[in-house]
């Protein structure tokens, strides 16, 4: 097999176990790396301690050994990076494109959260530091899924934030220069990112990193329309159902379903499902509405 430039990655923060919705997205990261005779990566994003939940990377790993969707380089964990998100604000910093913030939340209240220019009238002994987003912040970019995206960065978002008054590394920070760092060609993940990525382009721009191609899934919705990550109809996956949720998701991928039909091994599903994958088919619409049946998610419409 010819050797691939194409470099993929599925990249889950453990504030929880895995759900339908963080399956979709590594299957479908799976499955169009393969595709491509590409790598496909596991990345745990361990950034947020106070958002973490003991054993879930730990947990989030196991499930996806069971599935046999296997990194194929070692894993890489957030935590052991912060020497390289520190040297990269460094440069920011003394390139005058990231400054110190001392306001706070109530101080921002007035302009919706966006920050613009320092109000805070009080100093704090540690300062955010955020990105200076300038007028020049009109980011567009086409999405593999969802067609043409445009975002003013400065006027629906401002300057952001790379490192927190609590000290946490900034996903935004983290996820630009891991993904630079570990030569990712092709970011898949759920649309709830689809927002994020203008500013993980202008942060690209400012550290003169190249800028990945993006792919955002649709996000999966409850009947209600409620995400369903944050509803109470997601349930972790369970590892006695491992296979009907692959199938599920499958489906969910828009993927015909008869070419699974019958195969009641783990390895055979993922082997089947590489050789009629058809990246062409992928649902390019913003969500999908799913409801729950007996743990497993099935596609509603
Ligand atoms: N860690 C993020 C999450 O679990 C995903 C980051 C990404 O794929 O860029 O939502």
């Amino acid at each position: 097999m010819p050797p691939s430039s194409y470099r993929g990655r599925f990249a889950p923060s453990p504030t929880g176990l895995l759900h339908a919705g963080s399956l979709l997205a590594a299957f479908a990261s799976w499955l169009l790396a393969r595709h491509a005779h590409g790598q496909w990566l596991v990345r745990v994003e361990d950034l947020d301690p106070p958002r973490e939940q003991q054993g879930a990377a730990a947990a989030q790993l196991e499930m996806l050994e069971i599935l046999g969707l296997r990194s194929d380089l070692p894993v890489l964990w957030q935590h052991a990076r912060h020497a390289a998100y520190a040297a990269a604000l460094e440069r920011l910093l003394q390139a005058g494109l990231a400054f110190e913030c001392h306001c706070s939340r109530a101080d921002l209240a007035a302009t919706g959260g966006i920050h613009r220019h320092c109000v805070a009238r009080t100093r704090r002994p540690d300062p955010a530091i955020r990105l200076r987003v300038g007028g020049d912040s009109i980011v567009t970019f086409k999405d593999g899924l969802q067609g043409l995206q445009r975002q003013d960065v400065q006027a629906d978002v401002g300057d952001f934030v790379l490192r927190r008054a609590d000290g946490c590394w900034a996903y935004q920070l983290a996820v630009v220069i891991d993904d630079a760092w570990q030569g990712i060609t092709d970011v898949v993940r759920g649309a709830d990112l689809l927002d994020s990525t203008p500013r993980q382009i202008l942060l690209q721009r400012a550290l003169g990193l190249a800028t990945p191609r993006y792919l955002h899934l649709p996000l999966l919705l409850d009947a209600d329309g409620h995400k369903l990550s944050k509803s109470g109809a997601s349930r972790p996956l369970d590892a006695d159902h491992a296979l009907d949720a692959l199938v599920s998701t499958w489906t969910m991928l828009g993927q015909p379903a008869d070419a699974l039909q019958g195969i009641d091994s783990l390895a055979g599903v993922l082997q089947a499902a590489l050789q009629h994958f058809e990246p062409s088919r992928l649902p390019a619409i913003p969500a999908i509405y799913v409801a729950p049946h007996n743990g497993i998610v099935r596609a509603a419409d």
